[in-house]
């Protein structure tokens, strides 16, 4: 086991998108990162490549979260590794959309298993961890239609919603330890998830948006960053939403 210093945050779904931003301001704010992957290990040894270049130490960790039992194994892993975990970032998703008469069972299971039991068996094993360092943050990313609702996403609604009340849950059972839990809600994010979308839908969305543009993950790995800091010591339980404005609360 290698031991550091520095603190270790794990990313999940660290290859693309907003947790590959999410790592690399960890990375620029002085963590270790565990950059971990589903499919693509060659995008992922590039942003940790790219993050180790602010001076930290950057590993990859490949693990098929739609099996649930992963998840902790990826955790174990980690710690193996790098020593220590400080930071635990659920952020992997997935959506399968459709209407809820046409939905079919594994794409509800897909979603539910990658985006809710995966992040709930990571931060078991991970709070495990961070009991015994009496200190840890968590930070789970939802979406603002876990507390707004959205048609054709039963499955992935019912997942990020099932993630705010799991933050909500674990920030009482271990803000005694000294452990944090926090969730972030994104509204429209341009990423290869956004990009799916048809260009109607993405109007459609634009209209409702305040700011009248979409995020870019940056705008949601600074808030990330933010809860992962010391000056966040004080915030747990939270849904914090970075949506232009489109789910005032
Ligand atoms: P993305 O571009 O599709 O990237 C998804 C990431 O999750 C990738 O790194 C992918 O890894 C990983 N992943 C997916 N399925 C996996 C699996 N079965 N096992 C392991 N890893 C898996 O998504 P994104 O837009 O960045 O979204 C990131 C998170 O933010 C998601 O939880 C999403 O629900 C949430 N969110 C996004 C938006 C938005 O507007 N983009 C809005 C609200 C919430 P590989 O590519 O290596 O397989």
């Amino acid at each position: 086991m290698t031991e550091t210093s520095r603190k270790v945050a794990l990313v999940t779904g660290s290859s693309r998108g907003l947790g590959r931003a999410m790592a690399l301001n960890l990375a620029a704010s002085g963590f270790d990162v565990a950059i971990h992957y589903g499919r693509n290990a060659d995008e992922a040894r590039k942003v940790a490549d790219e993050a180790a270049t602010h001076g930290v130490r950057a590993e990859v960790f490949g693990a098929d979260l739609t099996v649930p039992a992963n998840a902790g194994a990826l955790v174990e892993d980690v710690i193996k590794t790098m020593g220590r975990l400080d930071v635990l970032v659920n952020n992997a998703g997935i959506t399968r959309d459709t209407l809820a008469i046409r939905m079919k069972d594994e794409d509800w299971d897909a979603v539910l298993q990658t985006n809710l039991s995966s992040a709930f068996m990571a931060c078991r094993a991970a709070i495990k961890h961070m009991m015994r360092a009496r200190s840890g943050r968590i930070i789970n990313i939802a979406s603002v239609v876990g507390l707004m609702g959205n048609p054709g996403q039963a499955n992935y609604v019912a997942s990020k919603a099932g993630l705010i009340g799991l933050t909500k849950a674990l920030a009482k059972e271990y803000g005694g330890r000294g452990i944090t839990v926090n969730a972030v809600a994104p509204g429209f994010i341009e990423s290869d998830m956004t990009a799916q979308l048809p260009d109607t839908v993405q109007q459609a969305y634009l209209g409702g948006i305040p700011l009248a543009r979409f995020g870019q993950p940056q705008e949601v790995a600074a808030l990330v960053a933010f809860l992962a800091s010391d000056g966040a010591g004080y915030i747990t339980g939270q849904t914090i939403g970075v949506d232009g404005g489109l789910n005032p609360h």
